[in-house]
C-alpha cells in the first residue's frame, strides 16, 4: 500500500496515512473514544492541508500570490523544501541539515517518473538525464536565486547525484573525481563570506558534463562570468577578501609561508581585514586549506604549479605592497624583495611603474608621477588585474584537466548546470548590479521563450488547439540595455573612448538625451523640464521585469573601462613568473585595438551563453532564502514574496495554468485510478485512449473540463483531479 514500484511516494505515503491510520484509529477509538485520539485523527485527515500541495499548478486559486506563499509555507514548515511549477522545481534553503540526499534517496529518484514521487532536486536531475539518454538531446539546468538562497548547494548536489548513480570505469572515476573536485577549488579564489552568505560565490559558472553513450561522465568544461575582482582590494564591513588568502595563511605549511615570506596573523594584511571580520565560525579555514590543496593534485596540478600559484595569492595580499608619501612631491613603495620573486618582476622597473604613468607626447615617451591616489588606484587595478587573470587562467587549468581526450569517439551528450547570480537590488546599486540584472533579463527572456516554446509544443504534439498565452516580453529591457548604437552599453561605451570631459555625470546626461523616452528608463529630469525629487542627479532607474532598480552612476566609467597602465602591463609581461606569463601575453602591448570594455566582453559573453543554453533542452531550479538571518525555520514572508516577484514565480505558474493545469500519459492515469470504474477494473484491455475516455466518462467529466490528446489526458482544472483523488481514497 506504501510503495509504488517498490518506491514509496509523498502521495502514496501520504494517502496511506490519511487511509489506514484512520482506520486504526476508528477501531482504536471504539475501545478509548478519548479526546486525544480524536484530535489525532482529525490531523491525519487533514494531512493535505498541512502539507499543501507538491505541484502549484494544483492550488485552487493560483493567480494568488498569498495562496502561492501560504503553500511554500506549509510546506516549509515540514520541512519539505521542495515544490513544483508543472516541471519547474522551487526550493527553499532549509538553513539545516535534512535527510534526503542519502544515497537510498538517489536510488529513490532513479529512473522513475517525474510525478511519481516528491518533488526533489533528483527528480529533475533524474529526468534530464534520462532525457539526455533517451531523446539524445543535450540538456541544462538552470539555477537561479539572491545570493544565499541555495544555487550552489543545489548544483553541487546535482553533480554528486550524477557522480554516484552513473555507471563507472576507471577513467570515468577519475572524472568524476576532478568534476567534484573543482568546486572546492574554485569556491576558494571564488568565494568569500559576505553579509548575504558565508560562502557567497562571486562569479557566475556554467559547467558542462559530457556522457558518453553509454551514460558515465568523460569530461566537462567550466565557464566563467564575471568575476567580483573588486573584492580583492575592498570588502564591505562585514565581509571578507576570498577565501583563499585566510585558508593560505591559517593553514599553510609552516615551510610555505616562510618561502612566501606570509605571517599567520590576517590583522597584517590590510587587503585581508577592510571588512573587519576575518574569522568567520562557520568556516574552517585551516582544514579548508587541506581539502583545497589535496583537491588541487586530484585536479592534477603539479606541487610546481601549486607553488606558483600560491606566489600569486600571496602577491595579491602582501603587507608591504603600500605606499606612504616621504615628501610632499613624491611618493614612494615600500615593497619587500620577497614581492618582486613572488610576481617574478624587476624591483626597480615595478616600483618606476607603480609610482609613474607613461605618456606619449609628441612621439616621445615621458614617464609622468603619479599622486598618492592615482598609486594607490594604480596598485589596486594591478592587484585586481592578476587575481583576475589568474583565476581564468586557473578555470582553463580545471578544463585542461576535465577535457574528454579520446579523439575517436567525440559524440557525446552533455548537461550543463547554470549556477549564476540572481536579481540584485541593494541600497545602493552600480556597475555590477547592473550587469547582473542585465544577465537575468536575458535568462528571463530565454525563460519565457523556452516554456512557451515547450508548452506550446506538446499541445502541438498531442494534436491539442494551442491557445495563445499573454505574457510580458521583457525583450523591450533587453533591447534598452545591449542595443547596438543607442542601447546603454553602447553609451557607456562611447562615454568611455570618448577622449576629454568624459565623465560618469556626462554618461547620464547622454543617457537621458539618448534613452531618456524610454518607458522602462527613468531619471530625476522630467518631461516638462522640471525634476523628480525622489531620484538623485547620479542615477537611472531602469523598470526591470522583475521591479525597479536604481543605479548610481559613480564609478560606471572606471568599471567598465577596467584599465591597467600600459606599463604596469608592460612590467607584467615581462613576469618570470610561469603563470603570470602565461596571464600577461606580449601581444597585447602591441596590438593597436582597445581590449573591449568589461561591459562589452560581459554582453558577448551573455550572447555565447544564450546560444549554448538555447541548443539545449532546459530544467529550471528556483532557489529561495526563507530569512536573512541564515537561520533554520525562519520563514520570513515579506522577503519570500519579493523573491516570489524577481523569480517571475506567478508569471510562470500563469503560464503554465494557461491551458490545462494538470497532464499525465494515459498509462500512468489509467494505473491510477481504474478501480474507480467497472469497465477499467482490475484491467483495461483495449488502446489506452479508450480506456482513459470510458473511465472519465465514468467518472462524470464534462466535456470542457478536459482534453484527450495522442498520449496524455489534459485536465484543466485541479479540482476535477481532487475530486477524483478523493473519490479513491473514499472508494
Ligand atoms: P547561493 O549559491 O545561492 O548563494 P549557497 O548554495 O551557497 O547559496 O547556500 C548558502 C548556504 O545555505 C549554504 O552554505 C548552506 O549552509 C545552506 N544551504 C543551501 N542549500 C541547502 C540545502 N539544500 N540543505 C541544507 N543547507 C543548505
Ligand atoms: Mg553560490
Amino acid at each position: 500500500y506504501c510503495c509504488q514500484g517498490g518506491k514509496p511516494s509523498e502521495v502514496v505515503l501520504l494517502r496511506s496515512f490519511t487511509y489506514i491510520t484512520p482506520l486504526l484509529l476508528l477501531v482504536l477509538l471504539q475501545v478509548v473514544a478519548s479526546d486525544g485520539v480524536r484530535a489525532m485523527m482529525e490531523s491525519a485527515l487533514t494531512a493535505r492541508d498541512r502539507v499543501g500541495v507538491q505541484d502549484f499548478v494544483l492550488l485552487e486559486n493560483h493567480t494568488s500570490e498569498a495562496a502561492f506563499i501560504e503553500n511554500l509555507r506549509k510546506r516549509f514548515k515540514e520541512n519539505l523544501i521542495y515544490t513544483y511549477i508543472g516541471s519547474v522545481l522551487v526550493s527553499v534553503n532549509p538553513y539545516k541539515d535534512l535527510e534526503i540526499y542519502t544515497k537510498n534517496h538517489m536510488e529513490r529518484y532513479r529512473g522513475v517518473n517525474f510525478y511519481e514521487v516528491s518533488p526533489h532536486l533528483y527528480a529533475v536531475s533524474d529526468n534530464s538525464y534520462r532525457s539526455m539518454r533517451t531523446e539524445r538531446k543535450d540538456q541544462c539546468i538552470l539555477i537561479s536565486g539572491e545570493s544565499g538562497a541555495g544555487k550552489t548547494e543545489a548544483s553541487k548536489k546535482i553533480l554528486q547525484y550524477y557522480a554516484v548513480t552513473c555507471p563507472a570505469s576507471e577513467h570515468v572515476q577519475t572524472i568524476k573525481d576532478r568534476l567534484l573536485q573543482s568546486n572546492p577549488v574554485l569556491e576558494a579564489f571564488g568565494n568569500a563570506k559576505t553579509l548575504r552568505n558565508d560562502n557567497s560565490s562571486r562569479f557566475g559558472k556554467y559547467m558542462d558534463i559530457q556522457f558518453d553513450f553509454k551514460g558515465a561522465p568523460v569530461g566537462g568544461h567550466i565557464i566563467n562570468y564575471l568575476l567580483e575582482k573588486s573584492r580583492v582590494v575592498h570588502q564591505n564591513h562585514g565581509e571578507r577578501n576570498f577565501h583563499i588568502f585566510y585558508q593560505l595563511i591559517e593553514g599553510g605549511e609552516e615551510d610555505l609561508l616562510r618561502r612566501l615570506g606570509l605571517e599567520r596573523n590576517p590583522q597584517q594584511y590590510q587587503y585581508l581585514v577592510k571588512g573587519n571580520c576575518p574569522k568567520v565560525s562557520s568556516i574552517n579555514d585551516r582544514s579548508d586549506w587541506k581539502v583545497v590543496r589535496k583537491a588541487l593534485t586530484v585536479i592534477g596540478f603539479s606541487e610546481d604549479e601549486v607553488e606558483v600559484r600560491t606566489n600569486i595569492a600571496a602577491a595579491c595580499m602582501t603587507p608591504t605592497f603600500h605606499f606612504f608619501v616621504r615628501d610632499e612631491t613624491r611618493i614612494h613603495v615600500d615593497v619587500l624583495v620577497v614581492l618582486f620573486q613572488l610576481l617574478g618582476v624587476n624591483g626597480t622597473v615595478l616600483t618606476e611603474a607603480l609610482t609613474h604613468k607613461k605618456i606619449i607626447a609628441k612621439g616621445e615617451e615621458l614617464m609622468s608621477p603619479l599622486n598618492l591616489e592615482q598609486a594607490s588606484s594604480a596598485r589596486d587595478a594591478l592587484s585586481k588585474a592578476v587575481y583576475g587573470r589568474t583565476f581564468t587562467w586557473l578555470v582553463n587549468k580545471i578544463n585542461a584537466s576535465l577535457a574528454y581526450t579520446d579523439d575517436s569517439y567525440k559524440n557525446w551528450s552533455v548537461i550543463g548546470l547554470l549556477d549564476i547570480y540572481g536579481f540584485e537590488v541593494f541600497q545602493n546599486n552600480s556597475f555590477e548590479q547592473f550587469c547582473i540584472n542585465y544577465c537575468n533579463e536575458k535568462l528571463q527572456q530565454l525563460f519565457i521563450e523556452l516554456t512557451l516554446k515547450s508548452e506550446q509544443e506538446e499541445y502541438e504534439a498531442e494534436g491539442i488547439t494551442w491557445e495563445p498565452v499573454q505574457y510580458f516580453n521583457n525583450k523591450i529591457i533587453c533591447d534598452l540595455v545591449e542595443e547596438k548604437f543607442k542601447g546603454i552599453i553602447s553609451i557607456l561605451d562611447e562615454e568611455c573612448l570618448r577622449p576629454g570631459d568624459a565623465s560618469d555625470i556626462t554618461f547620464l546626461e547622454k543617457l537621458e538625451d539618448t534613452v531618456g523616452g524610454h518607458p522602462h528608463f527613468v531619471t530625476h529630469k522630467l518631461a516638462d523640464g522640471k525634476t523628480r525629487k525622489v531620484m538623485g542627479r547620479d542615477e537611472f532607474r531602469l523598470l526591470h521585469y522583475a521591479g525597479e532598480v536604481n543605479y548610481n552612476v559613480n564609478g560606471f566609467l572606471d568599471k567598465n573601462n577596467d584599465l591597467l597602465f600600459r606599463n604596469l602591463k608592460e612590467v607584467m609581461c615581462m613576469s618570470e613568473n610561469k603563470i603570470l606569463n602565461q596571464c600577461f601575453d606580449r601581444e597585447e602591448l602591441t596590438d593597436k585595438k582597445r581590449p573591449d570594455t568589461a561591459a562589452t566582453q560581459f554582453k558577448a559573453s551573455l550572447a555565447k551563453l544564450m546560444e549554448i543554453l538555447m541548443s539545449k533542452e532546459p530544467s529550471y531550479i528556483r532557489c529561495i532564502k526563507p530569512n536573512d538571518s541564515k537561520q533554520a525555520g525562519r520563514f520570513d514572508e515579506v522577503l519570500i514574496r519579493h523573491q516570489v516577484k524577481y523569480l517571475g514565480l506567478m508569471e510562470n505558474l500563469r503560464v503554465r495554468r494557461a491551458g490545462f493545469a494538470y497532464r499525465r500519459r494515459y498509462e500512468v492515469f489509467l494505473q491510477r485510478y481504474k478501480s474507480l470504474c467497472p469497465d477499467t477494473w482490475p484491467n483495461w484491455r483495449g488502446k489506452l485512449a479508450d480506456g482513459v475516455a470510458t473511465l472519465v466518462k465514468h467518472l462524470g467529466y464534462k466535456p470542457e473540463e478536459y482534453k484527450l490528446g495522442r498520449s496524455k489526458i489534459f485536465i484543466r482544472f485541479p479540482k476535477t483531479l481532487f475530486a477524483t483523488e478523493d473519490a479513491l481514497e473514499t472508494r
